[in-house]
């Protein structure tokens, strides 16, 4: 089996256009990797960023990776953190926790990043939420680049990051044709950011997630140029999911009970610091 080429949602976030990879009606998931937007290039002002307001999530982590620009992440928590490129935001949600995605106060120029979430299996999904930040990342020098290993690990070099379950998500930035080593209990998707590569003879640029059943035990990329290309691999999930809205639960019920709780704006979630209005949306269409 060659690699599926799924086109990409588009989509608006606050302000800034996205084109979601995942999920989409022909893939929900690949390994426990369950949303990936590719959010931007938008131009940031000192005052206005991703702007995006309090909101809950469950379940699941929030992977933020920035490749232009900088962005302030508060959480419920009581987090206040700058991310720039090269380095991680990782929040995990458990049973409950807000943030924000603001501006810095001092940047302007232009943002662009990917959101991905994670979810979290059934032995941590009630847990604690918790946060991380990552000032850098280890990495693996390649033949015609290098990888950044943000979560998990990639031929042997691991990231430090916290992992609830077996999977990889890396950054890689390739100038030629470039072997990867890869985990065969693992089925991995490519999320071209910049330029464009060739899989398996396929083209895959922007706006596209390329998906790739287990059972490889090594990939050839050749970039187009220079090209910057995310990597999302993991034992397939085996738990069955239920997202509805930033919620990654195991029935409607629990999304249900999960949204009167942010409505009625209970402890669940807690509280984040910020100027920017929750974000509310209505009850879902079953409740
Ligand atoms: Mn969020």
């Amino acid at each position: 089996m060659g690699i599926e080429i799924i086109e990409s949602a588009t989509a608006t976030v606050g302000d800034v256009g996205v084109r979601r990879a995942l999920p989409r009606r022909q893939r929900r998931m690949v390994g426990a990797w369950c949303f990936a937007d590719h959010m931007g290039p938008m131009q940031a002002t000192p005052d206005h960023g991703l702007d995006v307001g309090p909101h809950p999530h469950c379940g699941l982590q929030t992977v933020t990776w920035l490749v232009a620009g900088e962005v302030l992440h508060r959480d419920s928590l009581g987090t206040e953190q700058l991310i720039a490129p090269g380095q991680l935001n990782l929040m995990t949600a458990g049973r409950g926790v807000s943030h924000a995605e603001e501006a810095t106060g001092t940047y302007a120029g232009p943002v662009e990043g990917i959101q991905l979430w994670v979810a979290q299996p059934a032995v941590t999904r009630e847990g604690d939420p918790a946060f991380e930040h990552h000032e850098s990342l280890p990495e693996l020098d390649l033949p015609d680049g290098r990888a950044t290993v943000l979560v998990g690990s990639l031929a042997g070099v691991e990231s430090p990051a916290r992992i609830d379950s077996p999977m990889v998500g890396a950054e890689l930035v390739l100038a030629g044709p470039t072997p990867l080593a890869l985990d065969p209990t693992f089925e991995h998707g490519l999320v071209v950011l910049h330029g464009a590569i060739f899989v398996d003879g396929e083209l895959l640029t922007p706006g596209h997630l390329g998906y790739l059943e287990p059972g490889r035990d090594h990939l050839h990329l050749a970039p187009e140029g220079e090209a910057r290309v995310m990597l999302l691999g993991g034992v397939p999930f085996s738990e069955a999911i239920t997202m509805w809205w930033n919620y990654v639960v195991r029935s409607r019920a629990e999304a249900t009970a999960a949204h009167r709780s942010w409505l009625a704006d209970d402890a669940r979630f807690g509280t984040v610091d910020s100027d920017l209005d929750r974000v509310v949306v209505d009850l879902p269409p079953w409740a």
